[in-house]
């Protein structure tokens, strides 16, 4: 499905295989004609984003920038098929582009962060395989521009601004609009469902860290300090009302946290554990970003000095300190 959000700037609904369905790209109908995001590479996916340009009156050819706001598949997937076909520049956070090329080679460390967490073998088995199977879904990138935190994105008429915003991922980058009050939140920042702090599968070995809530956090200040009135999500509808939306996911964070100290009150109790409470009965990929919203926030719980960790057979258990 295709909106004109905004005098040239179009939204297109990309199919995905996922629960949340679609995927939002945007298309700027100026020079240089750009793409925010990309979707998935699947055929349905390629037929979708070719038939909403043709709509605008334009093709996959005549592309000639594509913006990515981050690493996950259903956000670059198909970036590599365009560029190649377009000749279209790609623009991507430094740090999002090496976790993409580095993904497949990390699911060893991703096993022994989800067994340290407390997950079994056998289910962590699964969400590696899951993984691993979402890659055709995705083609690596090759030559690609990078935008840090402040860099310009420059129009025929207007000029974006970079603002990295750490968090979901950890170069995942907005795009702002001052003039117009307009951010491109990539997933920072979603209507109906609350962003997850992705776990950061690491490039490199051992101590493994989890700051992803943290600095979600700090980024969402960030942007509540930012003059916006109309959102542009990675999935689902505009928000026009941002103020009340990060309200409501800081909101959304605290209550979780107290769920979580509830469920530490009545015992010590493994990252795993504490997702199992918090989302009984969900898929492995859905426990995967159960355990990295608890971890999130046991870190944060024990910077706090509220929570302590002790190791016991090769597994990490949270206590309330006392
Ligand atoms: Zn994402
Ligand atoms: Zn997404």
């Amino acid at each position: 499905m295709i909106t004109e959000i905004f005098n040239k700037i179009y939204k297109i609904e990309l199919p995905v295989p996922f629960p949340i369905k679609t995927t939002n790209v945007y298309f700027v109908d100026e020079p240089p004609k750009t793409l925010v995001d990309t979707g998935i590479k699947t055929e349905e996916s390629f037929e979708a984003l070719s038939k909403g340009l043709e709509e605008i009156g334009t093709s996959i050819t005549s592309v000639e920038r594509i913006l990515i706001t981050h690493c996950h598949i259903d956000h670059y997937g198909q970036a590599k098929k365009l560029s190649t076909l377009s000749g279209a520049s790609i623009y991507i956070h430094p740090k999002e582009y090496g976790r993409i090329r580095s993904f497949i080679h990390s699911f060893g460390f991703l096993k022994l962060i989800l067994l340290r967490n407390g997950t079994p073998e056998a289910l962590a088995n699964e969400i590696i395989h899951y993984f691993e199977s979402g890659q055709k879904w995705g083609d690596p990138l090759e030559e690609a521009f990078f935008l840090e935190d402040g860099d310009a994105v420059q129009f025929q008429s207007m000029r974006w601004k970079t603002i990295h915003c750490p968090g979901h991922s950890p170069g995942l980058i907005c795009f702002y609009w001052p003039e117009e009050r307009i951010l491109f939140t990539g997933d920072h920042l979603l209507k109906e469902i609350t962003p997850n702090p992705t776990l950061n599968v690491p490039e490199y070995g051992p101590p493994f860290q989890y700051p992803s809530l943290k600095q979600y956090l700090a980024s969402l200040e960030k942007i509540e300090k930012l003059d916006v009135s109309l959102l542009l999500p990675g999935h689902g509808e505009e928000v026009r009302n941002p103020k009340g939306l990060i309200k409501k996911i800081f909101g959304h964070h605290r209550e979780r946290m107290d769920r979580i100290l509830s469920s530490l009150s009545k015992g010590e109790k493994t990252p795993f554990e504490i997702a199992m409470n918090l989302f009984p009965g969900v898929p492995p990929f859905e426990v995967f970003l159960g355990i990295s919203e608890a971890v999130g926030h046991l870190e944060i719980l024990k910077e706090k000095g509220m929570v302590r960790l002790k190791e016991k057979e090769g597994k990490d258990y949270y206590f309330l300190e006392t």
